[in-house]
């Protein structure tokens, strides 16, 4: 069509939109095959209690397509919420994670490690998502209290009513919630106490830059005795180094997420090496 119209029409679109629109129209169509064929791959990253001591941990998306290479979840998590290819994905993840956790009930070490799964506003609104976690939980016979989802602050700007509903049916199946990236959106603190919370994940933004700026600082700061006067438990994502930590900690903070731990690796080598550093720290 805008061949025809021939040299002198109007351009709706300038290069670089078009560009972006072809991407966004590229990968959508990548995803779609990936998911067909399953080539979606689970990453496990470990959280940490003051110990250092693995206590839980998160699964994050890889994808790898033939021609397009390595594409982050940044960019083909919003194609695939703003596509519906998210409601598949979702799927599969959650299938992922509880088939995960029953692989773990066989093994002594990893028998109480809890797993947390990214849920994404649009995956949680849909009308079939309760029941499908409820499936899963079945099929896999878990102990209450090992799946969680984290969601974040962007889904409780509408329907607060539903969502807390929907949580709270979801918490009685023996889920437990995290708010993911916390301090980045637009929660409010009226919403945070109606909220069936576990935890608060301190957003890494806030980590990364907490020991040159003092505002993040003061955020993170605010965050965590804002999780002990709510009674929730409080992580930070993307502790890097030690002096992060350390002044983390003096914060009060007790339980730690990042590369300093662990970079996200396969399950089966996320497992390997946590039965093998479970074994060494025995002594
Ligand atoms: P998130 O849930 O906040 O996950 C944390 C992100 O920080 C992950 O990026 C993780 O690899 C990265 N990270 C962990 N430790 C460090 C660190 O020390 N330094 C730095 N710089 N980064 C660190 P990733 O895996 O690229 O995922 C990005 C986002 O994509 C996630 O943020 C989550 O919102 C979304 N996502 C990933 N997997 C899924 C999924 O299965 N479903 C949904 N709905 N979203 C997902
Ligand atoms: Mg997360
Ligand atoms: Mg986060
Ligand atoms: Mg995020």
């Amino acid at each position: 069509e805008a061949k025809a119209q021939g040299g002198g029409s109007i351009r709706f679109f300038n290069p670089i939109m078009h560009e972006t629109i072809s991407r966004r129209m590229l990968i959508e169509s990548a995803l779609r095959r990936a998911v067909q064929h399953q080539e979606l791959e689970a990453y496990l990253q470990p959280q940490v209690n003051e110990h250092g001591e693995v206590i839980a941990a998160e699964l994050l998306l890889r994808w790898t397509d033939p021609d397009l290479g390595t594409i982050c979840p940044a960019e083909f998590i919003p194609i695939a919420e703003a596509s519906g290819l998210i409601i598949p994905i979702g799927t599969w993840v959650i299938e992922q994670a509880c088939r995960t956790l029953r692989d773990w009930q066989q093994i002594d070490a990893l028998k109480h490690i809890p797993l947390a799964v990214n849920i994404s506003p649009r995956q949680f609104r849909h009308g079939g998502f309760v029941a499908q976690v409820e499936h899963c939980l079945l099929e896999a016979h878990l102990p209450e209290g090992l799946l969680e989802l984290e969601i974040t602050e962007g889904m409780l700007i509408d329907n607060i009513d539903v969502t807390v509903k929907r949580m709270c049916k979801l918490g009685d199946l023996g889920v437990r919630f995290s708010l993911d990236d916390f301090g980045t959106g637009y929660a409010s603190l009226a919403y945070l106490k109606k909220l069936p919370l576990y935890q608060l994940k301190i957003d890494q933004s806030f980590v990364r830059d907490m020991l040159t700026d003092a505002n993040d600082e003061v955020i993170t700061k605010t965050i965590i005795g804002l999780a002990e006067n709510l009674n929730f438990s409080v992580i930070a994502e993307g502790v890097e180094t030690v002096k992060q930590l350390e002044h983390l900690k003096a914060l009060g903070c007790k339980k730690f997420q990042g590369y300093l731990f662990g970079k996200p690796a396969p399950i089966v080598e996320w497992q390997q090496r946590f039965i093998e550093s479970s074994t060494l720290s025995v002594e």
